[in-house]
């Protein structure tokens, strides 16, 4: 399998809660190199526009509310098929259904506040790549 590279964000529920270094020990431990990495906060317009496919979703309005509530972790993934790793190593969208040992059953609050955003294709990983971070800050 190639190496790839995929976006992952640490939500506000996991920068509120102080489990950034823990979150990225998982990513680490599942074979994922940190590339790059940032914490903003996403305005509602940003929010708006990365969630752009969920507009018509009855969650899309919560969904912006809850990513414009605190700080988040932007970063770069990189590994062997980091795309569906990275969303292995996340686990479920709903932590109810997330399997033991995922990011997201160990620490997510609820469907909503999962902790953790991973790219779930390469197409939109390259998108969703290029929405935070230029060239020159990803360093392999
Ligand atoms: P993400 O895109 O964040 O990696 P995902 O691909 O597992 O998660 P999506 O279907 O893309 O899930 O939904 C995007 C995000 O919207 C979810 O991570 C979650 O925060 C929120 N969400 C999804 N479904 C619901 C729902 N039924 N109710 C509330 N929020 C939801
Ligand atoms: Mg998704």
């Amino acid at each position: 399998m190639a190496v790839e590279r995929t976006l992952s964000i640490l939500k506000p529920d996991a920068t509120r809660r102080n489990l950034t270094g823990r979150i990225n020990a998982v990513l680490e431990g599942a074979g994922l190199r940190i590339v790059a990495q940032k914490r903003l906060r996403l305005t509602t317009a940003a929010a708006e526009a990365f969630y752009e496919v969920h507009r018509e979703r009855g969650f899309f309005r919560d969904l912006v509310t809850f990513m414009t509530s605190g700080p988040v972790v932007v970063q770069v993934l990189e590994g062997e098929g980091a795309v569906a790793r990275n969303r292995e190593v996340m686990g479920a969208t709903n932590p109810a259904n997330a399997a033991p040992g995922t990011i997201r059953r160990e620490f997510a609050e609820s469907i909503e506040a999962n902790s953790v955003h991973g790219s779930d294709s390469a197409e939109n990983a390259a998108r969703e790549i290029s929405f935070f971070f230029p060239e020159i800050e990803i360093v392999g």
